[in-house]
């Protein structure tokens, strides 16, 4: 159901969409009588034009004719003896439009002329009373235009009158006839056929109608009186013997048939003086229009294709740039996202070894001070008791040296980090067979691992040949990482160590069947100061820097080393050295 409101917002809407279309309506209409009334006003110039050369043309074309005729009319030597014949013959082929030419004497007979069919010889016009237009000629000494007449070929055509004269002598006059048809050709509009010509004398009489629809001789203006709207000023215009454009309306029985413009120009010829026009419907116009319509459409409709497909163009190129875009933007964010997540990650691990400091403070600071205790205690013991016996002294200064091995191997530890870490450690490389060099180890150990008991197998393969590297640090591995077996093993565990031989490197994998190490932990036991159990560790000794040595040691040579274990079943610690310089 319309609420109050959306049928208030529909009306008005509606009010707007109405107001829109009818003020389009109003400026197309209002653009059209512009466009019509411009193009009519070119048209119809156009039409003056061709209707003013057309005029000019027949106007100086019958001029001509007629100066021809005067020239030899005024000649001071008098009539020649064939009478013009000759001379009448020469202005005849020269003019190329005279019906005939003839030259009737003083006494008003015709004597000579051409072609010779057509000159009725002796005719005398003062015996048949056709004399008034050479009575004419011979009192004002002008030339003289007759309306048109009927020819006895039933052909109309106009009497052209030239005085002869020898000196101020009057000696007859010539006649040419201009037959109609011969000038038709001349009024005929080579245009389309809605438009045609008439001719007007200065009577307002029809000499000429191309549509051939009235009879020539009519008087224009009465005939069209009743059948047309506007024509009569045209006409009188026209009698005037002005030039312009005009239009009209086209009745039948009072009803419009049509407009029609009219452009008309007068045709002055001696004493004759006639108005050619020429009239075309003004539908023309509307059909110049549509045509200009026409273009104006195809060109829009180009432009509008042209400017959609620019359009889509630009808008594929600004699509596929901010694609492009939001890619860039999502990369860049992604990056933020992982430089993010690792100075986090960085962040956590500072933390993590500012923790590990902490603890390893109070773990140095412990191993730094067991020793000394026990060192203090023992001599404390040896400067009281001198007369003690020499067992006991000795194991006193055993537990003093002992302790004293023990602390210098925690600052050695603690060189060696500080090397490690400073890219300072040294590798005295050289040939070291690798077989000698665990017996070497597990000699140093002895007493330890039978302490606890700790089964030791070795197996080198027997080939083994000396490989390069520094024995005292490769010394230093085994013993960190077999005292770590030790350490994180029940009493009775087994050790295995197994070097294998590759191309370019050795293996050598050290394994108990300890405690074994935790997924979590397996990741950080080679960080320094890291301790799985601080607390147990304490109780077995060590700083959280053996692995951290070890990895320093194999890393600087060019190898590398990596651990897997399981909790409870043990760990294997696999390092790989390079066998040549
Ligand atoms: P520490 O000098 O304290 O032994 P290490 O760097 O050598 O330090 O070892 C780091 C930690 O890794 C030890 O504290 C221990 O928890 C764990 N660890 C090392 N070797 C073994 C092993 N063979 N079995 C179980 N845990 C081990």
């Amino acid at each position: 159901m319309w609420n109050q409101r959306s049928r208030w917002n529909l009306i008005l809407f509606a009010v707007i969409v109405l107001l829109l279309i009818s003020s389009i309506v109003f400026l197309w209409m209002k653009t059209n009588i512009e466009v019509r009334s411009v193009v009519e006003e070119q048209y119809q110039n156009q039409q003056l034009l061709l209707t003013r050369q057309i005029s000019d043309n027949i106007e100086r074309s019958l001029n001509e004719k007629v100066v021809l005729l005067e020239v030899i009319a005024k000649k001071d030597t008098g009539v020649p003896p064939d009478n013009f014949s000759s001379d009448l013959k020469s202005v005849y082929d020269v003019a190329g439009m005279f019906y005939v030419v003839e030259y009737v004497a003083e006494d008003g007979t015709i004597v000579s002329g051409y072609p010779q069919e057509y000159v009725p010889y002796g005719f005398n016009l003062y015996e048949n009373k056709q004399h008034r237009a050479f009575e004419r000629v011979k009192e004002t000494g002008d030339v003289y235009i007759t309306d048109p007449l009927r020819l006895m070929e039933g052909n109309y055509g106009s009497f052209i009158w030239v005085p002869v004269y020898e000196g101020d002598d009057f000696k007859g006059a010539f006649i040419a006839i201009i037959s109609e048809s011969d000038l038709k050709s001349r009024y005929v509009v080579e245009s389309n056929s809605s438009s045609y010509a008439y001719l007007l004398d200065e009577r307002g009489r029809l000499l000429y109608d191309e549509s051939g629809e009235y009879e020539r001789g009519i008087n224009y203006a009465e005939l069209m009186n009743s059948s047309s709207s506007g024509l009569l000023d045209i006409i009188a215009a026209q009698i005037n013997g002005t030039e312009g454009n005009g239009k009209y309306l086209l009745l039948d029985n009072g009803s419009i048939v049509e407009e029609r413009l009219v452009s008309y120009s007068p045709i002055n010829w001696y004493n004759q003086q006639w108005s050619l026009a020429i009239t075309s419907p003004s539908s023309e116009v509307d059909r110049l229009i549509v045509s200009v319509y026409l273009k104006l459409f195809i060109v829009a409709v180009v432009s509008v294709l042209f400017i959609v497909f620019v359009s889509s163009f630009i808008v594929v190129i600004l699509f596929n740039w901010s694609k492009s875009l939001e890619k860039e933007v999502d990369e860049k964010t992604q990056e933020l996202k992982e430089s993010n997540s690792s100075l986090r990650e960085a962040n956590r691990k500072l933390k993590e070894l500012d923790r590990l400091k902490t603890e390893f403070l109070s773990i140095v600071s412990h191993e730094l001070k067991t020793p000394l205790t026990a060192m203090r205690t023992s001599s404390e013991f040896l400067r009281e008791n001198d007369a003690c016996d020499t067992t006991l002294r000795r194991q006193m200064l055993d537990i003093v040296i002992r302790n004293i091995d023990r602390q210098s191997r925690m600052v050695d530890d603690l060189l060696d980090i500080s090397r490690i870490e400073s890219n300072r450690m040294r590798f005295h490389r050289e040939a070291v067979d690798i077989e000698d060099t665990i017996k070497f180890t597990l000699g140093l150990l002895d007493a330890s691992l039978k302490e606890a008991g700790m089964k030791v197998h070795v197996n080198v393969p027997e080939d083994m040949k000396p490989i390069y590297t520094d024995k005292d640090k490769l010394v230093q591995v085994f013993v960190n990482l077999l005292n770590n077996a030790v350490k994180f093993s029940k009493k009775n565990g087994a050790i295995s160590i197994v070097v294998e031989n590759g191309e370019e490197f050795v293996k050598v994998s050290v394994s108990d069947n300890g405690i074994g190490i935790g997924p979590e932990e397996l990741k950080k036991i080679f960080d320094k100061f890291y301790q799985i159990d601080s607390t147990s560790t304490r109780k077995v000794g060590g700083s959280g820097l053996g692995l951290s040595i070890v990895k320093g040691i194999i890393e600087g040579q060019g190898g590398t080393i990596t651990v897997s274990s399981e909790y409870g079943r043990g760990s294997t610690f696999v390092f790989t050295l390079k066998k040549d310089r």
